[in-house]
């Protein structure tokens, strides 16, 4: 697969990097390919860290909320049996 543009900037995006791994009894090529513009993969990166940040932070709130949202059932059945003798 070749003819492959950056998103950013349109330029030609180059591969870096190819590696094999081995999945099942097949061989799957992957290829790390980066713009062949030095300026615009940087910003690529920065842009790829901030949006990793910004779904691991809301992961995280998503755990922090069913928890408390278990927690709260769990507060309620104990109750419950308090009241209910
Ligand atoms: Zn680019």
């Amino acid at each position: 697969m070749t003819g492959s543009t950056c998103t950013r900037c349109g330029k030609p995006r180059i591969v870096v990097k190819t590696y094999d791994e081995k999945v099942d009894n097949s061989t799957v090529t992957y290829t790390i390919t980066e713009c062949s513009d030095p300026d615009c993969q940087k910003m690529v990166n920065k842009t790829l860290l901030t949006e990793k940040k910004k779904r691991q932070f809301i992961k995280d709130e998503q755990v922090k909320r069913e928890e408390a949202r278990k927690q709260i059932i769990e507060d309620k059945k104990n109750h419950k049996d308090d009241d209910e003798d």
